[in-house]
């Protein structure tokens, strides 16, 4: 279970997460949303420390990080290996092939042989539909199938959670869904997900928990029907402009 208490980070004057307390409890999906600029990327990194927000508490199970303290750089290691982060733009390394995307973290950071890492990295590819192309660069990928393999870079690292930033904003409808596709099958299999994300179609299918980000603070947490159905005027508001 990750736990955020009064968890705040500033850019110069710029409040980006002010006084945050979230829960993003293990084997379900909490999906972010919110207006563009309100904090949501800050977020989703802070828990993978890519951001160490001033102040506040950040609990990973039995883990208890103070951000006003410095931390240490084997508490980074440790959040790094246990939050996986997948990002809009797939940040595959172009130099290697698909499978070797998918091996490489396997055997420089988790210390696998080739040969467990190759035997997971094909079962992954295959899981996400992308066997066919283990020998390929990413260059040769369309946008869908590059995502498709970072997520499955990503479950190569067996992190407790995958934490994935707007994983399909840059890619056309038609090729969104297959990605999704992969993601609603994660979803399915308990695999603890954190998505930050503007389809809201998909926000009401997978999420098992909605957070809605506004100006940096918590605008709503809790149940996703509670969330669609809200009376809220700053959530209808939001969600009528989404759609
Ligand atoms: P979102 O993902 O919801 O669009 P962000 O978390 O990216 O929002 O940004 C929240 C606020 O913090 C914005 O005002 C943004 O301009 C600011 N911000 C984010 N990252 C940085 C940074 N590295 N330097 C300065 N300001 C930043
Ligand atoms: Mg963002």
């Amino acid at each position: 279970m990750i736990n955020l208490k009064n968890v705040s980070k500033t850019f110069g004057k710029q409040h980006a997460l002010d006084n945050i307390s979230l829960q993003f409890p293990k084997n379900k999906t909490s999906v972010i949303v919110g207006p563009s600029g309100s904090g949501k990327s800050t977020l989703l990194r802070s828990l993978n420390l890519l951001e160490t927000p001033e102040s506040g508490e950040y609990e990973f199970n039995d883990e208890k990080i103070d951000f006003s303290k410095k931390l240490s750089s084997k508490t980074i290691l440790n959040i790094r290996r246990k939050t996986s982060m997948v990002f809009q733009s797939f940040n595959l390394f172009p130099h290697l092939t698909v499978l070797k995307n998918v091996m490489e973290g396997q055997v420089q950071v988790l210390n696998k042989s080739k040969e467990e890492a190759k035997d997971v990295a094909e079962k992954l590819l295959d899981k996400v539909g992308m066997l066919d192309k283990a020998d390929s660069y990413p260059s040769q990928l369309s946008g869908g199938q590059a995502q498709r393999v970072a997520i499955a870079r990503s479950l190569a690292m067996h992190p407790e959670y995958i934490l994935l930033d707007e994983p399909t904003s840059a890619l056309d409808p038609e090729i969104e869904l297959e990605v999704l596709k992969v993601l609603l099958d994660l979803a399915k299999e308990k695999q603890s997900l954190v998505i930050v994300t503007h389809n809201l179609t998909f926000a009401q299918r997978v999420a098992d928990k909605i957070v809605f980000i506004e100006d940096g603070k918590v605008g709503f947490d809790g149940d996703t029907k509670d969330f669609f159905e809200s009376d809220d005027q700053r959530i209808k508001d939001f969600l009528a402009a989404m759609t």
